[in-house]
């Protein structure tokens, strides 16, 4: 199931596209049957489980935080995670600056926009963003990567759209600005129902769980 799933999905997006396959909720064997099956990219959205799990896995592969993170967990991500896409204060931005330090290494970000402008949802509004990016440049240890958006879920995956063309367009602005410490090159935008419209709107990477793993519940 888990491994015909992938092939079709990797079939059917261009191949500069990297999958990150969502893993919250699902078992160690399912993460290691989408290993095998070609995918070399994990997302999780919670530090513990993500540690329990990558701690039991037979293979390497990429992680990335995908979940809101939490400033008295950056600690342990930065133990775990190749890559943190939801960084959404300026709070956060220093404490992650501030750990990186202590461990010596420069991790790589997302910026995470709340492009649907939803209360109580993280990520930063879009007239907010350039503030953070400035923040993020200034510091040593961390390195800004691209945007990350979730954008408000739709059954219809068209009503997407306009929240991937908002966020594309701030990523577009923010690549010519040429910032130290900023090298814009992903755009993470797209889920199981909406990847193929996040793609045409210029997603690089996109997060799938569902039609990867089947259902949640
Ligand atoms: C769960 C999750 C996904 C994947 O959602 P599906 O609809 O199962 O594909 C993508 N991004 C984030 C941040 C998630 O938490």
């Amino acid at each position: 199931m888990i491994e015909k799933a992938v092939e079709q999905l990797l079939k059917d997006i261009p191949e500069y596209v990297t999958v990150v396959a969502a893993a919250k909720t699902r078992t160690v064997a399912e993460v290691e049957a989408a290993f095998r099956a070609g995918i070399r990219h994990f997302g999780h959205n919670y530090v513990q489980e993500a540690q329990a799990m990558i701690s039991q896995v037979n293979f390497k592969a990429n992680w990335h935080m995908i979940g809101h993170l939490q400033r008295n967990k950056v600690n342990a991500a930065l133990h775990l995670f190749n890559l943190i896409e939801t960084v959404d204060s300026i709070r956060l931005v220093k404490e992650i600056e501030k750990r990186a330090a202590q461990q010596e290494k420069t991790i790589p970000v997302l910026i995470e926009i709340n492009s649907g402008r939803e209360e109580n949802k993280s990520g930063v509004l879009p007239e907010q963003v350039d503030e953070l990016v400035q923040a993020v440049s200034a510091f040593e240890h961390l390195h800004l990567e691209g945007l990350m958006t979730m954008g408000p879920r739709f059954g219809d995956p068209e009503e997407s759209r306009p929240y991937f063309i908002e966020t594309r367009r701030i990523f577009e602005r923010l690549e010519n600005l040429n910032l130290p410490n900023v090298q814009m090159r992903y755009l993470s935008m797209g889920m199981s129902n909406s990847y193929r419209v996040a793609i045409d709107e210029g997603a690089n990477v996109i997060r799938v769980g569902t039609l990867i793993f089947g259902s949640r519940d």
